[in-house]
């Protein structure tokens, strides 16, 4: 597995997933355990561990990801609104040292996070 990291397997194309979204920068596809009926997962196309790996040179994969929610969301009927969230770190929750954001909805959400 390249970088021994999931995600870059399953962008290989070593390790299946259910595409919703592709383009140059960005890889989306469905959350194999989704906590909403729309639950996507947006990835960049480098290998970016998490979100104190941003940098000047490769934060605009970040605007290439919320360029790509937006075009999912409207594709996923999300119009009436969705929520985005990134976990980084250890405290913060992430299983997957490879940036991405999860893009949810099809519901309606709570107004808390937690
Ligand atoms: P994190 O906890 O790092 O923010 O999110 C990782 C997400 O990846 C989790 O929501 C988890 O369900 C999802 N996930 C883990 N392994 C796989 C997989 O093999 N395929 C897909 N599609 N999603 C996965
Ligand atoms: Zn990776």
């Amino acid at each position: 597995m390249l970088n021994d990291c999931l995600f870059c397997a399953i962008m290989a194309g070593e390790i299946p997933s259910t595409k919703v979204y592709e383009d140059e920068y960005v890889y989306a596809f469905r959350d194999i355990n989704p906590v909403a009926p729309v639950h996507v997962l947006v990835v960049p196309k480098v290998h970016i561990p998490s979100a104190l790996a941003l940098t000047e040179q490769n934060s605009m994969y970040v605007a290439k990801c919320f360029e790509a929610i937006e075009k999912i969301a409207r594709a996923e009927g999300l119009e009436g609104g969705f929520r985005v969230i990134n976990n980084c770190g250890e405290d913060g929750g992430q299983s997957v040292m490879h940036l991405h954001f999860h893009l949810i909805g099809g519901t309606k959400l709570g107004e808390k996070l937690i």
